[in-house]
């Protein structure tokens, strides 16, 4: 399954994984980049972020989620 992760290389072929869902002002965006794409995503893990299944996404980002879910229900309430 982590073969399968989007990972961003940059110019010193280091590896750092996107946020998969950008949708907090706040957004992370992208984790720290690491020589390897397993520190990549152990770095990612250690702050928290949650895994989809097929990337990653911020504690921002989820954060953003559950107030969204939070308000259709406030929503449906009405
Ligand atoms: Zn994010």
């Amino acid at each position: 399954m982590s073969d399968e992760l989007p990972y961003i290389e940059n110019e010193e072929g280091e590896f750092a994984v996107p946020c998969q869902i950008k949708i907090a002002e706040d957004c992370a965006q992208l984790g720290e980049f690491c020589e390897t794409k397993e520190d990549a995503r152990d770095w990612v893990e250690d702050e928290c972020w949650i895994c989809s299944g097929e990337g990653y996404f911020c504690v921002e980002c989820n954060n953003q989620v559950l107030r969204n879910i939070g308000n259709l229900q406030t929503k449906k309430m009405n």
